[in-house]
């Protein structure tokens, strides 16, 4: 899954990526509104981490912005504690979610969670399909009830395919839920990764689609 977090604030936007790292997420972090503007233009993220107070372009007005172009990633808006108001012209301009600053990395990693969970329409906070049950909190796979051990990508990966079960993922959209924009990637690393959670988890549900992605089938 892919952040995009907007703050200007080098300490916090640090701390927050390093974190948000650590728990799987890549990152993608920008410290003013106009570059996030331009960034949605052209990029797809799983989230959006925003501040309101930026440089060049506000948060809120961003949030308008990129609402009025139809763009319904969701949004958690970092609010200063004390701003009520922030957080309802916040919330009425298109955010789902706030978190008042300082915050706790563990909350934000939780608000992420359950917007994730809300967007895919789950009930649950464990994924079960087929076979499997991914935790997206503990990080954990089992598989016939054993656990088993995936690195971070292929996780996050079968996250991804798991969330959107049913629907056709083009290997674009996958490729940028999977890394940020400043990594370098081989052309195949998709396919690796593919082949290994079919290999690890017995996975004959993850299909191939011809010239476009990949899909889990719904079950
Ligand atoms: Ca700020």
């Amino acid at each position: 899954m892919r952040v995009l977090l907007v703050e200007d604030d080098e300490l916090l936007g640090d701390g927050a990526r390093a974190g948000l790292l650590q728990v799987g997420y890549s990152v993608d972090w920008l410290k003013d509104g106009l570059a996030a503007k331009h960034a949605l233009e052209t990029e797809t993220f799983d989230i959006i981490v925003l501040d309101l107070g930026l440089p060049k372009l506000a948060g809120l007005e961003l949030l308008r912005h990129i609402r009025a172009q139809g763009v319904a990633t969701p949004v958690i808006i970092l609010t200063a504690r004390e701003s009520v108001e922030d957080k309802i012209k916040g919330l009425d301009a298109g955010a789902d979610d706030y978190i008042s600053k300082p915050f706790d990395l563990d909350e934000l990693y939780a608000r992420i969670r359950a917007l994730l969970r809300r967007r895919s329409n789950r009930a649950q906070p464990i994924i079960a399909f087929a076979n499997l049950e991914l935790d997206p909190a503990s990080h954990t796979v089992k598989c016939d009830n054993e656990l088993v051990s995936l690195p971070r990508r292929e996780f996050a990966l079968l996250h991804k395919l798991l969330e959107n079960a049913g629907q056709v993922l083009s290997r674009d959209q996958l490729m940028q839920s999977l890394y940020s924009w400043d990594e370098e990637v081989d052309s195949n690393t998709l396919e690796v990764h593919i082949h290994n959670l079919r290999k690890k988890l017995d996975a004959d549900y993850i299909r191939t689609i011809r010239g476009v992605g990949y899909m889990v089938e719904k079950r």
